[in-house]
């Protein structure tokens, strides 16, 4: 059991919420946004009282992810922000108050600027865990973000691409830097099986995921596939780790319960 039990760092502040979990990748594309969504969506499965935060200034995908699109932000008595309610997740996006024409052209104090006043503005109520999900990458502004968080932990995602790899070493060094504990990394995208003879191929390469984690002293929380049901799920504004009679939504909740 991994344990995210760690001490908030500004405790008082957020005494609400229990856990704060950065999930976060070193490269755009890895399913960073997808992963994070569906663990939401795990963890609320096991019992817990859980957020989203979408703080991906550069390509805010939540609203998409949870069928939010279209949705207004709204405020109680002109002061907090209500997250919205996408099946029992409480979710809140960077993308529901900037274009995202706007903020990808942000410097990294107003980023992480919006990301605090995101955090502290909304009416999360009682949380167990919240989940942010980061922009990509490890330059200036994700290092900003990761500091201004008081996070419990990071969950890295990554494919078993050496390209992707290499950018979630960066990563794991990036969160070491800031002392935010690595809890583990996901592997998505990890092998498809062949929709006709079964066959677990491994598109992208096999076993890196495994070798960067033992590098670092950190555990593989779980093997995603790449998958055409998450991709459509996705695109539905549904989550695959709802999805009982799919296979696939173990693979989330393996990832989830190593993490609670
Ligand atoms: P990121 O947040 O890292 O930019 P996204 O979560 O937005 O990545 O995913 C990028 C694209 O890949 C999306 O179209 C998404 O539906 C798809 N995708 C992500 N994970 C998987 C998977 N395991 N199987 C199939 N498609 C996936």
């Amino acid at each position: 059991n991994v344990s995210a039990v760690v001490a908030l760092k500004e405790p008082a502040k957020f005494k609400a919420i229990k856990h704060i979990i950065l999930v976060a990748s070193g490269k755009g594309g890895v399913g960073k946004s997808t992963t994070a969504v569906n663990l939401a969506g795990s963890l609320k499965n096991e019992g817990a009282k859980v957020g989203i935060l979408d703080a991906d200034i550069y390509g805010p995908s939540i609203p998409m992810l949870l069928g939010l699109v279209g949705s207004e932000p709204v405020t109680k008595d002109n002061k907090q922000l209500q997250p919205f309610d996408a099946s029992g997740i409480k979710a809140q996006s960077i993308g529901f108050l900037v274009p995202s024409d706007d903020a990808t052209v942000w410097r990294g104090p107003m980023a992480s600027g919006a990301l605090s006043q995101l955090l502290n503005e909304t009416d999360w109520g009682e949380l167990d865990y919240l989940i942010v999900d980061m922009p990509p990458g490890t330059g200036d502004i994700q290092l900003t973000m990761s500091q201004k968080v008081p996070a419990s932990g990071t969950v890295i995602v990554t494919t078993p691409q050496d390209l992707a790899l290499a950018d979630a070493q960066k990563g794991i060094a990036m969160f070491n830097k800031v002392n935010v504990p690595v809890l583990g990394l996901i592997e998505n995208m990890s092998h498809y099986i062949c929709g006709h003879c079964g066959e677990a191929n491994h598109v992208f390469g096999k076993g890196g995921a495994q070798k960067l984690a033992l590098k670092h002293g950190v555990p593989v929380l779980s093997h995603i596939p790449l998958a055409i049901n998450i991709r459509e799920s996705s695109e539905q504004g549904k989550l695959i780790a709802n999805d009982a009679n799919a296979a696939i939504s173990e693979t989330y909740s393996a990832a989830a319960r190593l993490i609670a």
